[in-house]
């Protein structure tokens, strides 16, 4: 008789039921599996929940094709590659029938509006696996470099999990940008309250699959199954910045806000190291007349730039890593 292979992968593709439509069709969240033989740990990938941000999708089928081929070592490996299907058909960042964000409406409710059921669904899936940590991957702006974004401090209740988050950030090899804002309904910060540690990836470029970002998303997640020691060990990867700010976590900032209206003119871009003061965009009126002249506040790394070149008073113009003590 044939002996059984213990360390053999089981992988599984498979749905959970979202919501029947008007004309009784049937709405499904498409769900991955891959289980080692092994015990282990567990990790989830989760993406498009913004239904424009599909790099993420591509990168949970790379990271499951090798997993098939390659076999997890040890632990469970578990994905959702299309959080928000309805949006990702129609190109749009929200649940197009409800307009709403679905990663603002964690840790959702069974009986709520269609976003926060989702989210329920979601969340309660992830939860039960009692995951050692769930990667969440998002695209940011058109022209952002990739980064890991961790949600601010959740206070001593959570300082454990937080411990922990913040050293699966510092494995993604990617900057490691500290949120200054409480997004207290993501998935993520959701997450993190739940005691599951939990990081928002964010690889540049929404709408199209970015074939280089694809790339550095995949090998991100191999450095964090590397480090679980569920495959077997990847070379680490890491993201080229500045060397004036490498292996400093960065806190994220998008001030200053423009004050005038006009057409922005970019003088500086995604990666670039500037310094306080340094002149970063200009914004003309229609006649060509300057504006103003958007300076850095701090020493810092350029994130991204808006999708947009139109200004308004309190519009954002570009986000920057700046340091902790700034
Ligand atoms: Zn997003």
């Amino acid at each position: 008789m044939k002996r059984e292979d213990v360390t053999a992968t089981k992988v599984s593709y498979s749905f959970l039921k979202i919501l029947t439509g008007s004309d009784l069709s049937r709405r499904r969240l498409p769900f991955m599996r891959a289980i080692s033989g092994n015990p282990g740990p567990a990790v989830w990938l989760t993406a498009c929940a913004h239904g424009d941000e599909v790099s993420g999708i591509v990168i949970i089928q790379e990271i499951f094709r090798k997993v098939r081929k390659g076999k997890l070592l040890r632990g469970s490996l578990y994905a959702f590659p299309l959080m928000n299907p309805i949006g990702f058909e129609a190109g749009s960042r929200n649940i197009t029938l409800s307009k709403e964000d679905l990663n603002r409406s964690f840790p959702g409710n069974e009986h709520g509006s269609l976003a926060e059921r989702i989210a329920h669904r979601i969340f309660t899936t992830v939860v039960h696996t009692n995951p050692d940590v769930v990667l969440d991957l998002h695209s940011g702006w058109m022209k952002s470099i990739p980064h890991t974004l961790i949600d601010p401090d959740p206070g001593p209740d959570h300082r454990e999990v937080y411990t922990r988050t913040r050293t699966f950030g510092e494995k993604t090899g990617f900057l490691l940008i500290l949120d200054t804002d409480e997004l207290k309904k993501s998935l993520s910060y959701s997450l993190i309250q739940h005691d599951v540690p939990a990081l928002t990836i964010e690889l540049g470029e929404s709408c199209v699959v970015n074939e280089k970002n694809v790339e550095y998303g995949v090998q991100s997640v191999l450095n964090v199954l590397s480090y679980l020691e569920m495959i077997v060990p990847t070379p680490p990867f890491s993201y080229q910045i500045p060397q004036l700010l490498r292996g400093e976590a960065l806190k994220f900032s998008d001030q200053p806000f423009s004050s005038s209206s006009g057409i922005i003119r970019f003088l500086s871009k995604p990666g670039d190291f500037v310094r306080k003061g340094q002149p970063v965009a200009k914004i003309h009126n229609t006649f060509g007349k300057l504006q103003e002249t958007i300076v850095a506040l701090n020493d810092g790394i350029v994130l991204g730039h808006s999708d947009s070149s139109v200004a308004f008073p309190g519009s954002p113009v570009l986000a920057f890593g700046v340091p902790m003590t700034t």
